[in-house]
């Protein structure tokens, strides 16, 4: 039996490390047969992600810091030269300085909103823009969410404007790019224990309740992500589009929100 990206090829953008839910997507796409090439952020990351990407039999390894239009223009680029197309992308990228993930809300400061939402929202809108003409026989974007976009989740304050401007984003870039057969998605993951998790205020306790109270009782893994995200990739979800999957134990049926009762 072929895998269900077999002869697809795939960039990943947002590996750091085997934490990284990127990197649970990429393990289930490679297994699936998808060939993959992966972006990274820094020289400090380019040598975590090298021999990640090598693990997985690749070398098309692309610096490409997306709070520059430049780099993601060159990424892009040498991407094209190298494939010539390109079947689906996964962004797994956020960023918001750790001063704002703890407290109150209202004291986001307009640098740091900005911040958060040019490297967690304007990010999908301009890779996607790059990636549009390598994806000459249509192709699926698959983002990733959180369910502090639709309710109140302490700490994660600019992170939830942000992942809310994420998920309407991928319902405009999905009304453009429909006609041109490319699907725009996300996915919202439950609490996973990664380096951009462990920016959050009280993190820890969130997961835990998470692992306690949500209808299957424990947290989502990355691997659990990854095995998701390969058919939102592949042709098995072709009418499907500007969808948010909920891969996080069905919590976010539960209408009880975290509550992160004092010490
Ligand atoms: P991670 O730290 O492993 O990945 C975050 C990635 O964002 C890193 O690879 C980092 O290099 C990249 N990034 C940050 N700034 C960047 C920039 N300027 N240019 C390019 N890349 C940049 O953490 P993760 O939890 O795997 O995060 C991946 C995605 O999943 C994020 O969108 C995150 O919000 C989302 N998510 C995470 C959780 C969770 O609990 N961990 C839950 C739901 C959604």
């Amino acid at each position: 039996m072929p895998g269900l990206l077999e002869g697809r090829r795939g960039l990943i953008m947002g590996l750091a490390n085997e934490r990284s839910i990127a990197w649970g997507i990429a393990q289930a796409a490679r297994r699936e047969g998808a060939e993959l090439g992966f972006t990274y952020a820094g020289e400090m990351l380019e040598k975590r992600v090298r021999p990640l990407a090598a693990q997985l039999g690749s070398d098309v390894v692309l610096s490409c810091d997306v709070r520059s239009d430049e780099e993601i223009e060159r990424c892009f680029e040498a991407l094209g030269e190298r494939w010539g197309s390109l079947d689906f992308l996964v962004h797994a990228i956020a960023y918001a300085n750790k001063e704002e993930l703890t407290g109150e809300f209202y004291n986001t400061t307009r640098e740091g909103f900005r911040v958060a939402l040019d490297v967690s929202v304007y990010s999908l809108v301009a890779t996607t823009r790059s990636a549009v003409p390598l994806m000459r026989e249509g192709g699926s974007i698959v983002s990733l969410t959180y369910l502090g976009a639709e309710r109140t989740i302490p700490h994660y304050n600019v992170m939830g404007v942000a992942k809310a401007g994420l998920e309407a984003a991928v319902r405009y870039l999905a009304a453009d790019l429909g006609p041109s057969g490319i699907r725009v998605n996300a996915i919202s993951a439950g609490p996973i224990r990664t380096l951009a998790a462990s920016g959050i205020g009280d993190f820890r306790k969130i997961f835990d309740w998470y692992d306690r109270n949500s209808p299957l009782r424990r947290n989502t893994t990355i691997e659990e992500v990854g095995n998701a995200a390969v058919p939102l990739l592949s042709d098995w979800t072709r009418q499907i589009t500007g969808e948010v999957l909920h891969v996080d134990g069905g919590y976010h049926i539960t209408g009880v929100p975290p509550v992160v009762e004092e010490e």
